[in-house]
């Protein structure tokens, strides 16, 4: 068993401003990068919103934050953790499929992952026109008529950002009105390759004999009517669910599955801190992910630094009348 003086399970903006600061403190973090180094914002393809950088690619700002960790004594481990151990208090037992580690606190930053449709033909599709990932999968739809569900801001800037390759983007919302901000949609109203279909939900992925995706069965909400559509591509962003089901029930989570914490970052369990989109709802940027890690990391510090002076009290031995 490896005994670490801080684990930080994720590797998104959260985890790498917690490594930095951690390591500047020189606790040597270990980060259990999971199975995408960098989480989402790695897989976004222009992050125009962090300040600093008028325009930066999530694969450049994710390896420059790494770098910028590891230059002050941060590990970065490309593992998944398994299980976590919680129960007994710090040191706190994190499992992952190569390595046991006993660690004196744990941050968790482990995110959040694109939320399903659960209809037919989604799961049977994925790598066959199925994407949650414009970024990733874009670049395989040149020149094809494709559809993107959900009308929040990242539906809106990836239906935008798609055109770049298909022929027609064709945006299916539940509602008729956007959820996303006004500035996209501005830009996605302009945008001739693209038109809407409201009030209306996909409920099956066609596919071809070869199991390639080649329509979509749409639900009409108001009308009840249900149409197909020719379709070589179907990218669903309808928002996240978070990572949380590792942690069974060592920490507090809320109804919808997302860490518990107080404004410090502390969750249920002394030691154990939580940030980014595992606990945040609302916010969901770099830059607040980002703040929210760098919070988490002092809270950590301060509670080991608490608890060292704590122990080394215990330590020492009892005074004598008369000192
Ligand atoms: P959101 O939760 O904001 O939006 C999800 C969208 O999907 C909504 O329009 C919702 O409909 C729809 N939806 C949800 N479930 C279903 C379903 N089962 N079937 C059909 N449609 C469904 O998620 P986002 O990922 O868009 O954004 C998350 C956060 O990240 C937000 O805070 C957003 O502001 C932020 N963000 C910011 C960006 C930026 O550039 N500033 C870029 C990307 C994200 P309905 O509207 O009816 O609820």
């Amino acid at each position: 068993m490896k005994r670490e003086r801080v684990i930080i399970i994720g590797s998104g903006p959260a985890g790498m401003a917690a490594a930095l600061y951690t390591a500047r403190a020189d606790l040597k973090p270990v980060v259990i990068v999971g199975n995408q180094l960098g989480g989402q914002a790695a897989i976004t393809h222009e992050i125009e919103n962090y300040p600093g950088f008028k325009s930066i690619s999530g694969p450049e700002l994710i390896e420059n934050m790494k770098e910028h960790a590891e230059h002050f004594g941060a590990e970065f481990v490309f593992d998944m953790v398994e299980s976590v151990d919680f129960t007994s208090g710090s040191p706190f037992t994190v499992k992952t499929y190569q390595q046991t580690y006993l660690a004196d606190a744990v941050i968790v930053t482990i995110g959040a992952d694109p939320r399903k449709l659960n209809i037919p033909g989604e799961k049977e599709g994925i790598g066959k026109g199925v994407s949650y990932c414009g970024t990733c999968d874009g670049f395989f739809f040149r020149g094809k008529d494709i559809v993107v569900v959900g009308g929040g801001d990242t539906a809106v800037s990836e239906a935008i950002f798609l055109t770049r390759f298909a022929k027609s983007v064709t945006l299916v919302h539940r509602r008729d009105t956007l959820r996303a901000g006004v500035p996209l949609q501005k830009r996605f109203f302009e945008n001739e390759k693209i038109r809407t279909i409201w009030n209306s939900t996909v409920e099956e992925i066609g596919k071809d004999a070869a199991g390639i995706v080649n329509s979509v069965r749409l639900k009409h909400l108001v009308t009840g009517e249900v149409t197909t559509m020719p379709t070589e591509g179907v990218f669903v962003f309808i928002g996240h669910d978070p990572n949380s089901p590792v942690f069974g029930d060592q920490i507090a989570l809320n109804d919808d599955g997302y860490v518990i914490t107080d404004a410090r970052y502390h969750t249920s369990v002394e030691g154990v801190f939580a940030a980014g989109e595992i606990q945040d709802q609302l916010w969901r940027q770099v830059a607040t992910s980002v703040g929210q890690g760098t919070g988490a990391a002092m809270s950590a510090i301060h509670w080991l630094d608490e608890r060292a002076d704590a122990l080394q009290k215990l330590d020492a031995p009892a005074a004598v009348a008369g000192d």
